[in-house]
């Protein structure tokens, strides 16, 4: 007897966003990052052509946004030349910062068209907030906060606790200095918010690597920032376009379907996990 084996259609490469996971150097050493940035993080091995190589090929096979992350984006030296490109590439960008330190380089760039900011918040209070990040930063990011908000830039917060009261706090703070996009959400079992455990592939939301993409610092390409373990080629030395329509993620993606469940929610709003480009409401700094 003849066993015909179906071949699974190829699989298109649909994917809307990518994120820009530049870094694992940060001013700061939030006690919840999923990726354990930190002040002795390294930019890795990607150069600026690798990454301009990315933004021109996202731009050529339909990538709609990006979203430059890390660590801290800018502090990597090609940084706002990074950003100019992906504008210019036509691509929308958001920028998840810390808001830390903004030169005036970069809030320049940050008034261009297209461009949006995300950041994280933790407390109206200084300590429980400071607590999470382990320096003095709340100062500094609030005061960036409210300057972004002068400016007019587009931006949305949020706001990491599991605490209901410290939560409407951090909201109310916010709403008072003007930010209308926030949202709340929980810390990921990912780094160094996972406290020491095995990154578990059930943990994800499911919905990783379906629409979204994500490459690091050494230019390996996984299903989200969540799952950076999950290595499914290298944009070093495979196009972008065959990594997102291979068959090593078409198996990383149904993996995590497997384990996570489709569709499951990641955030106490659910919105949180539609990742995101200017428009939607991921919070992966949690
Ligand atoms: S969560 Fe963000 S701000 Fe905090 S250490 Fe990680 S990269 Fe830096």
């Amino acid at each position: 007897m003849t066993v015909i084996v179906k071949t699974p259609p190829a699989r298109k490469a649909t994917t809307r966003l990518l994120w820009l996971d530049l870094t694992r150097k940060c001013q700061l050493a939030c006690g919840h990052c999923y990726n354990s940035s930190g002040p002795s993080g390294s930019h890795g091995t990607m150069t600026r052509e690798d990454w301009v190589g990315v933004l021109d090929q996202a731009a050529a096979c339909g990538v709609r946004g990006v979203q430059f992350i890390g660590g801290e984006p800018t502090m990597h030296p090609d940084f706002t030349a990074l950003v100019d490109h992906a504008l210019n590439a036509g691509l929308e960008v958001e920028v998840y910062s810390n808001l830390v330190h903004v030169s005036q380089e970069c809030w320049e760039i940050f008034q261009r068209k297209g461009l949006a900011l995300a950041t994280s918040y933790y407390s109206d209070r200084a300590e429980t907030h400071n607590a999470m990040t382990g320096r003095r930063s709340h100062g500094r990011t609030r005061e960036n906060i409210a300057r972004a908000v002068r400016l007019g830039i587009p931006l949305r917060v949020g706001v990491v606790t599991g605490d209901e009261d410290q939560a409407a706090g951090a909201r109310r703070d916010l709403e008072a200095l003007g930010v209308e996009r926030i949202g709340v959400d929980h810390v990921r079992p990912f780094g160094r918010g996972g406290q020491g455990r095995v990154p578990d592939t059930a943990k994800l939301c499911g919905r990783c690597g379906s629409g979204v993409a994500a490459i690091g610092p050494t230019g390996e390409v996984s299903p989200c920032v969540f799952s950076g373990w999950m290595g499914v080629g290298n944009v070093r030395h495979t196009p972008l376009a065959a990594i997102l329509s291979g068959d090593a993620m078409t198996r990383a993606t149904t993996a995590i379907q497997g384990a996570a469940g489709r569709n499951a929610p990641c955030g106490p709003d659910d919105e949180e996990c539609t990742p995101g480009f200017p428009g939607s409401s991921c919070s992966p700094r949690n």
